[in-house]
């Protein structure tokens, strides 16, 4: 059995892990790397594990850095089942295509401004590309076991990160020393983890008894805050209200909005927060929301979603704006009320139209839910930034800036560390990927002083003999 590890080593995108075993070659996760412009390099160059000789591709869930690179495997041959849970299958149609289409945009831009080092500048991959991938997607169902050969098995069981995300199990018939179980090697990838006792998702699935564990560590070096969003955000909130202002939350189309906009209608229901009108202006998060409600009774969301039978996530008090008419009618309205709109770190999409238009007004808020990358708009926002470019041109940043901590979709140090205490025998071996180096250090000390195992932290293109 051999493990290679081709992304999401010692960072956080561009997860890749190769798994052969059993004359299998498996694919775990087929992420985009992102961020800083020479992680998106790698992108363009060889992937390092011949797609066109993979037999499978299992996905951990939708997100772009767990996906993203899936249609560009189409240009490289790849022919193999893509596996995953049904509610990650309707997910990674939406974001699939939107990362084709923001491929073929940036291309066409590169070309009609001529500053790409090719001519014609060529896409990453197309819609086409997206679609052949599609096809190739076979659903899977949480837990249930599926057969990749005689030799190898696996399943997907319930991270709590998004909706649909999973961890998996392999099983592959080998030996190994004291295995847990006879005959057999487990390996398990956690994709990425979710949180313990938070609202939308339910909480991840006990590990199971595994010889070798892949484990992320995003927030491996930290612990989130245990304040309230109530207690960050009120009195924020109630000053914007009572200056009739706007308040303006950057969010991520799928998870993150939904969340946001479950907690803030439970607070103005429950008396906490006045009650003021709610918009949601992106087209991919309401197309996100509705997969979310279809999957509300057979998959791994909150059973609380629903109340005396409705749908809490789609309140009569939240206004949809799909189209770019509706999207536009939101620069005429007046305060005070909530604009919901991606992208989350402000590198993109309907946010910066409305940044434009609120941004220069002291009364409104600029209400940021998380982790904001070096070199976003968003960070230089929270490092308190006082003109903002946009467009070509700087906006003046006279709104108030704050952000909500805690909301993200990633468990922290200890709840990664809660999760592993779930196994009853702990894994022998430990891969620490999907980190900052600094993040997978401490949570690979954590672990091998508290469970014993033998802790790795690989290097892009590392691979292990077991
Ligand atoms: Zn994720």
């Amino acid at each position: 059995m051999k493990l290679t590890f081709h992304g999401a080593a010692r960072t956080v995108t561009g997860s890749r892990h190769l798994l052969e075993a059993g004359g299998q070659r498996v694919l775990v996760d087929c992420g985009l790397f992102q961020g800083l412009k020479k992680l998106r390099e790698l992108n363009w160059e060889d992937p390092g594990f011949e797609p066109g000789f993979l037999d499978h591709l299992v996905l951990t869930h939708a997100h772009i850095d767990h996906t993203g690179y899936t249609p560009r495997l189409m240009q490289y041959g790849f022919q193999g089942d893509i596996h995953c849970t049904p509610a990650t299958a309707e997910l990674i149609e939406l974001m699939l295509m939107d990362s084709a289409h923001i491929q073929e945009e940036d291309a066409a831009y590169a070309n009609k401004r001529g500053y790409s080092k090719h001519h014609p500048a060529e896409p990453l991959y197309t819609s086409i590309h997206a679609l052949q991938a599609l096809k190739l997607v076979k659903p899977t169902r949480f837990n249930k076991w599926v057969k990749l050969s005689a030799r190898v098995r696996f399943r997907l069981i319930n991270s709590g990160h998004i909706l649909g995300a999973a961890f998996v199990e392999f099983r592959i018939a080998e030996k190994m020393k004291d295995s847990v179980h006879p005959d057999e090697i487990t390996v398990v990838f956690s994709g990425d983890l979710g949180r313990y006792d938070v609202p939308l998702h339910s909480d991840p699935e006990p590990l199971p008894d595994c010889d070798i564990l892949v484990v992320e560590s995003t927030y491996g070096k930290r612990t989130h805050s245990e304040e309230s969003m109530l207690d960050q955000i009120r009195e924020d909130f109630e000053r914007t209200i009572h200056k009739k202002g706007v308040v303006l939350m950057p969010s991520f189309a799928v998870g993150r909005t939904q969340m946001v906009t479950l907690i803030l209608r439970d607070l103005m229901i429950g008396g906490d927060l006045e009650e003021i009108p709610i918009h949601i202006d992106s087209p991919m998060a309401i197309d996100a929301t509705a997969i979310y409600s279809r999957h509300l009774y057979e998959s791994n969301l909150d059973k609380e979603i629903t109340l005396d039978g409705r749908n809490r996530l789609f309140p009569f008090e939240v206004h949809l704006h799909r189209t770019v008419h509706e999207s536009k009618q939101l620069n005429e309205m007046r305060g005070p009320r909530v604009i919901i709109a991606a992208s989350g770190m402000m590198t993109g999409g309907r946010i910066i139209h409305h940044l434009k238009r609120r941004l220069p007004d002291r009364h409104n808020l600029i209400l940021l839910t998380g982790y904001q990358a070096v070199g976003t708009r968003g960070r230089a926002l929270q490092d308190g930034a006082d003109t903002l470019k946009m467009h070509g041109k700087r906006v003046e940043v006279n709104a108030h800036v704050a952000t909500i901590q805690g909301l993200s979709s990633h468990g922290d140090s200890d709840e990664i560390m809660r999760w592993i205490d779930t196994a009853e025998r702990k894994p022998s071996k430990v891969f620490v990927v999907h980190g900052e180096i600094e993040s997978a250090k401490a949570l690979g000390e954590r672990i091998h002083k508290k469970f014993g195992s033998q802790v790795t932290i690989p290097k892009l293109k590392d691979s292990f003999e077991i």
